[in-house]
């Protein structure tokens, strides 16, 4: 079923999503080569129970952590543990948070230490990807509207457009109807709701720098590319409102979410 949210409940779900920006934050200073996926995911822990709040992913489904963290063939789902990134890694940190009881679910890809020019591309081209799909999710518009924009800019790069794994509507629940894909498919043809105000989505793009071909690994959890080649994903929970999309995980609407490696940025 999907569900429309009120002002009033949206306005709880922004206050999740600014713990999740304050998260981000938290992250941009803390990733570092050497650190381990479980120290970010214990300090980011922390970091929400200190608001008051509570991690979304941890015990859903029996997942053990409060944050994904995906490195490299990585696609989503990672756990993390004693892992160490290293320079020239990409790492995704997906986190959910719950304020009283509303939820918001956001991920950024992080360049460790200097990338190679084809990983930036391939992060920066996803990040332009989940922008597409936010600036489709238009009143009136419809889902494959958001689908296709986000698809157009994998595609232009020669990307593969994961489309095993989805977006979602988002509230009291962390998944709910509708799912988002980031590309056409015939499921979508056949159920290509018409977005109304009230409907808040995570718009979610997986691009890989070759097949868009999913497999999991042993741990039940990570979904690694089938071909071992690099992945990205950045996703953002949105609220479609009469005055166009609101971004409720990022601290404005200039924020820019992908900064390129320290290459660029030195
Ligand atoms: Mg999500």
């Amino acid at each position: 079923m999907v569900t429309y949210k009120s002002s009033s409940e949206i306005a709880k779900m922004r206050i999740a999503g600014e713990v999740i920006v304050r998260v981000f934050e938290l992250c941009t200073k803390i990733l570092r080569p050497g650190i381990s996926t479980g120290e970010v995911d214990s300090k980011v822990e922390e970091l929400i129970r200190s608001n008051g709040d509570r991690p979304s992913f941890k015990g859903y489904c029996g997942f053990p952590a409060s944050i994904c963290a995906s490195l490299n063939e990585e696609i989503v789902h990672g756990i993390p543990g004693d892992r160490l990134v290293r320079e020239g890694d990409i790492l995704c940190v997906d986190v959910g948070v719950i304020h009283q009881g509303w939820h918001a679910d956001a991920a950024r890809t992080y360049a460790i230490g200097v990338l190679s020019a084809e990983r930036d591309a391939l992060a920066q081209a996803t990040a332009d990807g989940l922008n597409a799909g936010i600036a489709a999710a238009i009143v009136g518009h419809r889902l494959s509207h958001i689908a296709q924009a986000v698809e157009a800019e994998g595609r232009r790069h020669g990307y593969g457009v994961v489309e095993q794994y989805v977006g979602h509507g988002i509230g009291t629940a962390l998944h709910e109807e509708p799912q988002v894909p980031n590309c056409m498919t015939p499921a979508l043809k056949r159920n290509d709701m018409v977005l109304k105000a009230g409907l808040v989505l995570a718009i979610e793009p997986m691009f890989n720098l070759g097949t868009a071909d999913t497999r999991t690994k042993s741990d039940g959890w990570t979904v690694v590319t089938a071909d071992g080649k690099c992945s990205a994903h950045f996703e953002d929970t949105v609220a479609l409102t009469d005055n166009g999309p609101e971004v409720l995980t990022r601290k404005d609407a200039t924020e820019r979410i992908w900064t390129g490696s320290a290459r660029s940025t030195s």
